[in-house]
């Protein structure tokens, strides 16, 4: 499979932006070339000096913990970043052609919308799980990307690993699973398939379990042809410093994020069965992330309800197969309880 030439031509082509720190990486005393304020920064910290271009230090922390070499990492300016470049770098805009399995994560129609690269739709089964002769038929010799979102947002179920194999089996494209919520799955990551598949792309965040959705930091991993694709178009400096740094100190507080993990996890199980305990919830579909999807009897009306004693969800009533569904984030058990005492209240 060559990768290289899944890239637009105009990427294959182009001559990435050098930066001052790109041309210079060795040990020097007197730094007078890329233009920065030789003085100092306003700032108790020293911001004065751009950021390492390729985050060498984050990415060997998060290596640690992965067990992805450097090389097979990219960060982002979240998730959407690596989202963003991946239709950039190689879809071509009014040519190519990208699949999505709604109902799914907004973001990839955004994305294709605003790169003029289109979508094509092959909805999930009833029981949320992948509809591959569906895809088969969707796939054409322009089919760039395929998005797997697993676990799923915002259905929350995890997709079915062998399904998942059989796409990165048959289809000659990127396969992009979307794990931000894997670490809330019972199923395990794809990341040790990296080494197997030189087309498989997989996204993880520092948004959901990390709790750093107000970092803006997202993980792309695959093999080092996609990575140095991604890092050839994507902004010199995408990651500030002060990012840089506060990932480098998020990443030595692991125990603590487990912790959250396991409780996030055991909070989900008990608010899953204390909304089925109430008579206008029908249905709590089983979930891997941190998140429940419950079917009511009035979604538009429960949402307004919920929002009138400054409560917030998500109505999802409106998403295809999603019909009266209502999308809750586990909150800490105190906000369960409020929002479960809220619902009793409603009629
Ligand atoms: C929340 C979420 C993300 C995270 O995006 P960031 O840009 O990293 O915050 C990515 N994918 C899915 C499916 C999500 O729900």
């Amino acid at each position: 499979m060559d990768i290289k030439n899944l890239q637009r031509e105009n990427i294959k082509n182009l001559r990435p932006y050098s930066t001052a720190r790109d041309e210079y990486k060795g040990q020097a005393s007197v730094f007078l070339d890329a233009n920065e304020n030789s003085f100092g920064s306003p700032l108790p910290e020293n911001f004065n000096r751009y950021p390492d271009p390729l985050q060498l230090d984050v990415k060997d922390a998060i290596s640690k913990i992965k067990g992805v070499p450097i090389e097979n990492t990219f960060l982002g300016n979240g998730s959407d970043e690596a989202i963003d470049l991946l239709f950039r770098c190689f879809c071509n805009p009014g040519k190519d052609n990208v699949i999505i399995l709604p109902p799914t994560y907004g973001m990839y129609e955004v994305s294709a919308n605003i790169n003029d690269v289109e979508i094509r739709k092959v909805n999930l089964l009833p029981n949320f799980q992948l509809d591959l002769d569906g895809i088969a038929e969707a796939i054409d010799e322009n089919t760039k990307l395929i998005f797997i979102c697993s676990p799923n947002n915002p259905t929350g179920n995890s997709i079915i690993r062998t399904d998942i194999e059989t796409i990165l089996a048959n289809f000659k494209g990127l396969v992009v699973i979307d794990e931000a919520y894997i670490n809330f799955a019972k199923q395990r990551t794809f990341i040790q398939e990296l080494t197997e598949y030189p087309h498989l792309v997989i996204l993880q965040t520092f948004s959901k379990a990390w709790g750093l959705a107000g970092l803006r930091l997202g993980m792309a991993f695959a093999s080092s042809i996609v990575i140095d694709i991604l890092n050839k178009v994507k902004a010199p400096y995408n990651i500030s410093q002060s990012t840089q740094d506060l990932a480098l100190a998020a990443l030595q507080n692991v125990t603590q994020v487990n912790d959250w993990i396991k409780v996030t996890v055991a909070e989900r199980e008990i608010l899953s069965q204390k909304l089925l305990g109430l008579p206008m919830v029908s249905k709590v579909y089983p979930s891997d992330a941190n998140f429940v999807l419950a079917e009511v009897a009035d979604a538009a009306g429960t949402y307004h309800a919920l929002v009138d004693q400054g409560i917030i969800i998500r109505d999802r009533s409106k998403v295809v197969l999603c019909d009266g569904c209502l999308r809750i984030t586990i909150g800490t058990p105190q906000e369960n309880e409020i929002l479960l005492s809220a619902l009793k209240s409603i009629n």
